[in-house]
């Protein structure tokens, strides 16, 4: 299959060939025609670091996102979890490039609160960053929860090693208003208790395995 049967915008179609990907990765095939389903259904993916996943979950934040104003494009409307810092950042770099097209477009990482940010609200279209961090931001009524459409989870496997991750990540969940939230999350094993986890995350999802 090919990118252009995915019904992309040519700003992100442009994104993905400055990357230099040809052709959907098997992941991307498989979880991207759900992940753009309208209304929007859930989704639980099984898949390891190195297979795609994150352009996938990227394509379809891209692609859900309003951007036509400044005002909007300030607006928090996808939120992304990682287990460490430095994930985050990796994450927020793939945003970046995939949507260098698209006007407006601006990727925060979420910085806590007490360090570099003092009181100032988060103004990404899109927020990434770790469950507490993201957690304690909202609470503070720093990052705006009412615009949030989509939010994804990536390493479930990962948060689960680490006590509070899962809990900060359901707390997460639980600030987010919208009736049409979409949830997704990857994971690249599913041992019992991230079953358990992703299925109270994640519900009534369309899972897919690699
Ligand atoms: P990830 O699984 O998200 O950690 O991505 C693994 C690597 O695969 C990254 O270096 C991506 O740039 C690359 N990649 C992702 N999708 C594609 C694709 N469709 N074609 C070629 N490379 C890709």
């Amino acid at each position: 299959s090919t990118f252009e049967q995915l019904n992309l915008k040519s700003e992100i179609l442009k994104g993905i060939y400055s990357m230099n990907f040809r052709k959907p990765s098997k992941v991307q095939e498989k979880t991207l025609p759900l992940l753009m389903m309208n209304p929007p259904r859930n989704l639980i993916g099984q898949s390891q670091s190195g297979t795609g996943k994150t352009a996938a979950f990227t394509l379809n934040i891209l692609s859900r996102l309003e951007l036509d104003t400044p005002q909007q494009a300030a607006t928090p409307q996808a939120i992304v979890l990682a287990p460490t810092r430095e994930l985050a950042r990796q994450i927020k770099g793939v945003i970046m490039v995939m949507g260098s097209f698209l006007p407006n477009l601006n990727v925060e990482l979420a910085v806590p609160v007490d360090t570099a940010s003092r009181g100032r609200k988060m103004e990404g279209s899109v927020v990434v960053g770790t469950p507490g961090t993201v957690m304690d931001l909202l609470r503070r009524r720093l990052l705006d929860s009412r615009g949030v459409k989509i939010l994804v989870l990536d390493e479930a496997d990962n948060m689960l090693d680490q006590g509070g991750l899962t809990d900060q990540s359901i707390r997460v969940k639980g600030m987010l208003t919208r009736k049409d939230l979409q949830v997704v999350l990857f994971s690249a094993t599913f041992p019992e208790a991230v079953v358990q986890f992703a299925s109270r995350f994640a519900p009534n999802a369309n899972e897919i395995t690699l």
